[in-house]
């Protein structure tokens, strides 16, 4: 296993020093501009794909990206999400879903998962996607119509809805594919490729 220690030590050492004006400035102010929603899976890596720096995206990340649509109850993404928007005001709400999803995967061909009963109902939430999807059970459709109705939960946050009424947010969603670093804009607000 690689030594955490060794990259912190990495850190402070050779990164940390190039952005020390960064981080002083960070110290006492948090005005992320994107509240960026991606999968949980250790090959997205937001700030990397977006070629942001720290204090620019205000990230959450799920199992298979899924945003539970907004319930009385509160749970973390939700306190998430409307600390992002109302609390910061961040301008963009990015849901990037990616290739190779396990969880979308897990889904799509039906997996077994009896042994990961946490897991099996939190992707519940992706119910709605599947059935859109069930009748081909293709993983990148699954994926793609996942994301598209993740967006849709988020409109039914309270903080949400109020901001894109107010047209101070925009909701966009992403598909990032891990084999060739290209980022698909889904047809929300304009579509075709990132780069
Ligand atoms: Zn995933």
């Amino acid at each position: 296993m690689q030594d955490l220690a060794v990259g912190v030590a990495h850190f402070r050492e050779a990164v940390f020093p190039e952005k020390a004006e960064l981080f002083a400035h960070l110290a006492s102010h948090h005005t992320p501009h994107t509240l960026f929603i991606s999968c949980s899976d250790a090959r997205v890596v937001p700030e990397l794909i977006t070629g942001t720096e720290p204090g620019d995206l205000f990230v959450i990340r799920t199992a298979g990206n899924l945003v539970p649509a907004y319930t009385p109850e509160t749970d973390g993404v939700a306190a998430s999400i409307e600390y992002a928007v109302a609390a910061l005001a961040v301008k963009d709400i990015v849901v990037c879903g990616h290739s190779a999803c396990g969880a979308m995967t897990a889904l799509a061909q039906g997996h077994d998962l009896s042994g990961a009963p946490a897991v099996a109902a939190w992707l519940r939430h992706a119910d709605a996607s599947r059935a859109r999807t069930a009748v081909t059970g293709d993983v990148d459709a699954l994926v793609r119509e996942n994301v598209l109705a993740q967006l849709a939960n988020l409109s039914t946050h309270p903080s949400v809805a109020r901001a894109l009424a107010e047209q101070k947010l925009t909701l966009r969603g992403w598909v990032f594919d891990i084999a060739t670093g290209a980022v698909e804009v889904l047809p929300t607000a304009g579509s075709g490729l990132v780069s």
